[in-house]
């Protein structure tokens, strides 16, 4: 077992974590199943002493059962289209949709965004499909998580790991937006919604380019990123290792915590992500990616460098930034609502384990 008790007293947030396999809602969760992931997600937070998740609903509303259960412990993310799906959207009211998760009980939107698909499929997120969304996130004031882009590795066939290979994340074969072309969209979609609370996960992919992402910080000040491996940025950033020590303390204001949990599978492989972040913000040393990790985390020859942040810088990336974006405390469940939702909706598994907790 990976050692966490060396690690100082912190209180640590995980904004990103999946419950459930994102984009689909699973029609086959029932309570059982239900049950089951609140107490691996509960053995994950015990034992990796974070004090709070944030976990991305699907339109099942499974994670509103997760919130009512474990009352102060969780908030969701409502759920969103990603690109590819947008087009089935187009009717949407967004200003009541966006009302009608916060009346739920969600407490901000996402994961949703830009996972690069074929230009056929893909939905601009700057276009007018998602005009009204960002308009209404904005207005309401509710946090977006929107993952943009993939590591730039991914646009060759030579860099792309076999992991991301095997799940078909390569963008060198067939007609893919390029990565700039993403990042356009989101220049522009920012100059028209600057006020819209946004963090974009993975550090937006730009941690290839310091300079760059300290340009953006300077340009969209409403704008933020977490930095959820994607190990490639706890790599890259361990080469440069000195300058991004004080672009991290410079702009703390800016970077939250986030594991990915969900693309691990087992309370060991969820607790090596929260192990390697803790390694990397709070200690000087070198260290490798664990065994007990999933594959999605590469192994390097070359070690990570933690970045030995100071108290302040480490409370605002680990907690503060969250709880300014989110709130202190999650939002309260409407169950019946929810349980009404599930219901309309074809969830009945979910809808009957929100029942049963009247
Ligand atoms: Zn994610």
């Amino acid at each position: 077992m990976l050692d966490f008790s060396r690690f100082g007293e912190t209180q640590v947030v995980d904004c990103h974590v999946h419950p459930w396999p994102p984009w689909k809602a699973d029609g086959k969760l029932d309570e059982t199943a239900l049950k089951a992931k609140s107490a691996e997600l509960l053995e994950t937070i015990t034992y990796g002493r974070l004090s709070q998740m944030n976990v991305y609903g699907n339109p099942d509303h499974s994670a509103l059962y997760l919130k009512a259960v474990n009352p102060g412990l969780f908030y969701a993310g409502g759920y969103a289209p990603w690109s590819f799906e947008a087009k089935s959207w187009k009717e949407t009211d967004w200003p009541r949709y966006i009302e009608s998760l916060v009346a739920l009980g969600y407490d901000g939107i996402g994961e949703m965004g830009a996972k690069p698909v074929t230009r056929d499929k893909h939905t601009l997120l700057d276009s007018t499909a998602y005009e009204g969304f960002w308009s209404a996130c904005e207005d309401a004031g509710l946090p977006v998580v929107c993952h943009v882009g993939d590591p730039e590795e991914f646009w060759s066939e030579e860099q792309t790991p076999p992991w991301a290979k095997a799940r078909g994340w390569g963008y060198y074969r067939g007609d893919y937006p390029a990565l700039e072309e993403l990042y356009g969209e989101v220049e522009h979609l920012l100059s028209r919604h600057p006020r819209v609370k946004v963090v974009f996960p993975h550090f937006l992919f730009l941690s290839p380019h310091l300079e760059r992402l300290d340009d953006f910080f300077t340009r969209h000040p409403n704008a933020n990123v977490d930095l959820t491996p994607g190990i490639e940025l706890v790599y890259s950033i361990s080469r440069r290792r000195e300058d991004w020590r004080c672009l991290f303390t410079r702009r703390a204001d800016r970077i939250l915590l986030g594991t990915d949990i969900g693309m691990s599978k087992t309370v060991k492989e969820h607790l090596a992500r929260i192990w390697i972040l803790c390694m990397f913000l709070e200690t000087s040393e070198e260290f490798y990616t664990p065994d007990s990790a999933d594959e999605l985390l590469t192994r390097y020859d070359e070690p990570f460098i933690g970045l030995d942040l100071s108290k302040e810088t480490l409370e605002k990336i680990c907690t503060g930034n969250f709880h300014r974006l989110w709130g202190s405390k999650p939002r309260i469940v409407d169950v019946k609502a929810a349980e009404a939702a599930a219901e309309r909706q074809g969830h009945i598994g979910v809808a009957k384990a929100l029942k049963n907790l009247k």
